[in-house]
């Protein structure tokens, strides 16, 4: 039943003749996911009195969102000096350039107001002595513009802020007539002449159908870190939001710039926050030396993630590793005050125990560079629409759809984000998504009819692989493809491996043909969600692969052996990425980086030499 939207039932036969039973629903906009983001984004469109869904295929609280810990950046200055232009200031820097300025600004600009507005909302922060928002140092953040010390801006629940956030959220978004669509799994688009005009789910307990229409579909569908080996992220992180869009004909960005973190736990992949270096942390080879200290002689191991996962894979390369294997490095905490542990870091604390049988107060964590982030997504502008390149306009507006979070690339993070970056974009530009949909969504419009056929496309796709006979389980693809991935898409690239990764990743592509499903059934047919999930997955590799070895420089955290310098002249653009589903082909195309800032108040930041 619909509390504000409205519902009825059709029966619509998909296009290869298996009926599946429609129900139809219609909104003034759809959210597509519920982390960070998301649920910012519901609040915010809720509050404007827009009739809203909010669509998740897990409960919302269990969004990767959840799993954060370090923190939130913000130029609050309770620790010290800041304002919101340093941190504008290195955002850029971090990002090597290729972030647009004028959605940096707009970031770092409304940071406080966002922290403040989530501190009035519930969010349980840690606490200075005189009671404001704890803030801790991390990784590029600094001050006076570089040339000062690292700047205090993370604001930190311990080291669970992102669940404190998310939960937060939640209830925020309880508070309004939202209704939530939990456990509804959004297969794709419905797009009628270049418009997006909703969207085609299965509910995941009943296999029931349910299709969309809204003035306004909401993309905030996270990151697809799944499409590797060894990921922080969870293992629903897929990317859906991004494949559709590329099933749709649109463009991905920067796909390429994949984020390592410095401090995943050697053999289980599980975070270690760089809060924990933010509170005096340290690395070492197994020389025992910090050798941080000569890749980043100023900010040695708060330097950004990029340089950090690079200087550990120089030393393990060059037979410093630790370990048997000499294989990883060693995080060192035992020096720091055991209650400072306990009130600061009880969740890697207890994660490091788990995962690695190590008491952190007595010996190092073994550490080694995991995938963490994707800086690439769907582009869009500062509002969290989404463009495309159109009739020589690089900034054309798709209609009805936004995108938000770490499905979208805005671009605020570049080739390379800042850690406690993301946490902040959800909510700067979930709010911002809300502002702009209260400006283009007309209250409880009528809707055009959506055509018969709409949902279509989507059935055709989802029965394809309900009836899937080949011989290949989806389980063994994917794991060829996360291997793909680890192998030829690593840390450092050349020519040879990514042209190797190139061939290799089409060759998966190419076997999804015989992919095999062996539950015919739809109720929790997790082997059919499993394989659209992978399905997503392999489109969003093959363009990260292509865009990576298509990019002849080094820049953030894509680096090049065979082209170590960035290359400014050629390369300060972003990267298009399109497919061709019938000739499996990536399509490249560029456009160009905002460098101009969004007012007056702070010029733009030249391009220099990125050393810390
Ligand atoms: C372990 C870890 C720690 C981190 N720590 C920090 C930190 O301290 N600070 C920081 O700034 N960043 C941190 N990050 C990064 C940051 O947490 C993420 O980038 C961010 O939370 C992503 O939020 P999101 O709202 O975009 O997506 P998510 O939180 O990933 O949520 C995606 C949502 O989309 C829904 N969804 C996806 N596909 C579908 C579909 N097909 N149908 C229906 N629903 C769908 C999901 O159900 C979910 O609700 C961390 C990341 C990880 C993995």
């Amino acid at each position: 039943m619909a509390i504000n939207g409205s519902t009825s039932g059709i029966a619509a036969p998909a296009r290869n003749g298996s009926a599946y039973p429609v129900t139809d629903h219609t909104f003034d906009v759809v959210v597509v996911g519920a982390g960070g983001a998301g649920l910012r984004a519901t609040v915010g469109c809720s509050q404007a009195g827009l009739r809203t869904a909010c669509i998740s295929k897990v409960f919302p609280t269990r969004s990767h969102t959840v799993a954060a810990q370090g923190g939130v950046a913000a130029s609050l200055a309770n620790m010290g000096p800041d304002n919101w232009k340093w941190h504008m200031y290195d955002t850029v820097k971090g990002s090597d350039w290729l972030g647009d300025q004028d959605s940096i600004e707009y970031l770092c600009r409304n940071a406080p107001a966002a922290v403040y507005e989530l501190e009035h909302w519930g969010v349980p922060f840690s606490r200075t002595e005189d009671g404001r928002i704890y803030q801790r140092p991390f990784g590029g953040m600094t001050t006076e513009f570089g040339k000062g010390p690292p700047a205090q801006r993370t604001c930190a629940a311990a080291d669970r802020t992102g669940h404190a956030m998310l939960h937060t959220l939640y209830g925020q978004a309880l508070r309004y007539n939202t209704e939530f669509f939990i456990e509804y799994f959004a297969i794709d688009l419905i797009m009628e002449d270049g418009a997006c005009r909703g969207v085609v789910c299965i509910k995941l307990d009943d296999g029931t159908i349910h299709r969309f229409r809204s003035q306004l579909v909401m993309l905030a569908t996270g990151g697809y870190g799944r499409a590797y080996f060894s990921a922080t992220s969870a293992h629903t992180c897929t990317g859906d939001g991004n494949a559709m869009l590329l099933r749709a004909g649109l463009p991905l960005q920067d796909m390429e710039f994949v984020q390592f973190h410095p401090t995943g736990i050697y053999g289980a992949g599980c975070l270690i926050t760089e809060g924990a270096r933010g509170e005096g942390g340290y690395l070492t080879n197994s020389q025992g030396e910090r050798f941080m200290e000569r890749y980043a002689p100023s900010v040695k191991d708060l330097a950004p993630r990029d340089i950090v996962s690079r200087s550990m894979t120089v030393e393990i390369r060059e037979g410093r590793g630790v370990g048997k294997g000499a294989d990883h490095i060693h995080l060192h905490l035992e020096h720091l005050d055991p209650a400072v542990l306990h009130e600061r870091l009880p969740g890697i604390s207890e994660s490091a125990r788990i995962f690695c049988g190590v008491d952190v107060t007595k010996e190092p964590i073994p550490v080694l560079p995991t995938v963490h982030y994707n800086m690439g997504g769907i582009p869009t502008n500062f509002h969290g629409e989404v463009v495309t390149k159109k009739d020589g306009d690089p900034d054309r507006i798709v209609p009805g759809l936004m995108a938000i979070g770490e499905a979208a690339c805005v671009s605020v993070h570049g080739a390379n984000r800042l850690g406690s970056n993301s946490l902040i974009d959800l909510v700067v530009f979930g709010r911002a998504a809300g502002l702009r949909a209260a400006e283009l969504v007309t209250k409880g419009a009528k809707q055009p009819e959506l055509a018969p056929d709409s949902a279509d496309l989507a059935l055709s796709r989802l029965d394809h692989f309900r009836h899937a006979k080949g011989g290949l389980p989806t389980a063994e693809l994917r794991l060829r493809m996360q291997k793909v991935m680890q192998n030829n898409c690593a840390v450092y690239r050349t020519g040879a491996t990514l042209d190797e990764g190139c061939r290799l990743i089409r060759e998966v592509w190419d076997a999804k043909d015989q992919i095999s499903v062996t539950d015919r059934s739809l109720i929790w047919n997790s082997d059919l969600i499993e394989t659209l999930e992978f399905d997503n997955l392999i489109v969003q590799a093959v363009v990260t692969m292509a865009g990576a070895a298509n990019r002849t420089e080094s820049r953030g955290a894509h680096a090049r052996e065979d082209y170590t310098e960035r290359d400014d002249k050629n390369w300060m653009k972003h990267t298009l990425a399109t497919v061709d589903a019938e000739a499996h082909a990536v399509k490249i195309d560029y456009r160009p980086v905002h460098s101009q800032t969004m007012t007056n108040e702070m010029h733009s930041i030249e391009p220099m030499k990125r050393v810390y």
